[in-house]
């Protein structure tokens, strides 16, 4: 469990080294501790060590935790693919969902999100054209799509997420989050109540906080690798 500890600080100090480098504000870089296949355990002592955000995949999985968890007050973001038969845990379960990436989706996280909480937090998945996943929407239709999902009134459009196709180079790293970047910009001018750019993880966070990411989505680097 120390060693938790020790990789936040560490990466909590990567992320300060790297928004001075790129002239990014301080603290304008939000960790999100992907938790997926972590222990309850580990999370709370990550929460211990003051992270609040914690992003999941396996919808069955993170229930079981946010249940035994919820003393803690934590944000659980949702940001693995999502079958239509999921939405209702998920829109009840959840604080953000990242993962949008179709109109059928926003449309019955809509209908599932009750309408006395607060909405729903959403960002639409773009997937770059190089990418091997099927999941996200063409950056030609990222706009048509937050379009719908900002006329929900249960959901709050709040940016765009992304999972660029791993690279080893950084220049190659920094050149697909920069047409991300871009792309994030131009809707924003659109819909201007969406402040996060949602990119990067463990292998390439630094080159997203250089082209400015506002959410880096580390796993591996808070909790060690996967099982
Ligand atoms: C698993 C996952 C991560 C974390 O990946 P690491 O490489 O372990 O940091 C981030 N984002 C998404 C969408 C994931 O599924």
């Amino acid at each position: 469990m120390t060693r938790i500890k020790n990789s936040i600080t560490y990466s909590k100090a990567k992320i300060q080294e790297y928004e001075a480098k790129y002239s990014r504000p301080i603290g304008s870089v939000n960790l999100l501790a992907v938790s997926k296949k972590h222990s309850a355990d580990s999370i709370r002592e990550a929460a211990k060590n003051g992270v609040i955000n914690f992003g999941e995949n396996y919808l069955q999985e993170a229930c079981k935790k946010i249940d035994s968890l919820k003393s803690l007050g934590l944000i659980w973001h949702f940001i693995g693919p999502i079958q239509s038969n999921k939405t209702l845990k998920i829109a009840t379960n959840f604080d953000w969902v990242q993962s949008i990436d179709r109109e059928k989706i926003a449309t019955k996280l809509n209908e599932h999100r009750q309408e006395h909480r607060t909405p729903l937090k959403v960002c639409v998945q773009i997937n770059l054209s190089n990418e091997d996943s099927k999941s996200g929407i063409s950056l030609e239709k990222a706009e048509e799509l937050c379009l719908t999902v900002n006329n929900l009134a249960n959901l709050e459009l709040r940016g765009v997420m992304s999972i660029p196709t791993p690279e080893l180079d950084f220049e190659k790293q920094r050149a697909n989050f920069a047409e991300l970047k871009n792309k994030f910009l131009e809707l924003q001018k659109k819909f201007p109540g969406m402040d996060t750019l949602s990119m990067g993880m463990s292998g390439d966070f630094k080159a997203a906080i250089a082209e400015g990411s506002t959410m880096i989505r580390l796993g591996t680097a808070v909790f060690g690798p996967r099982a």
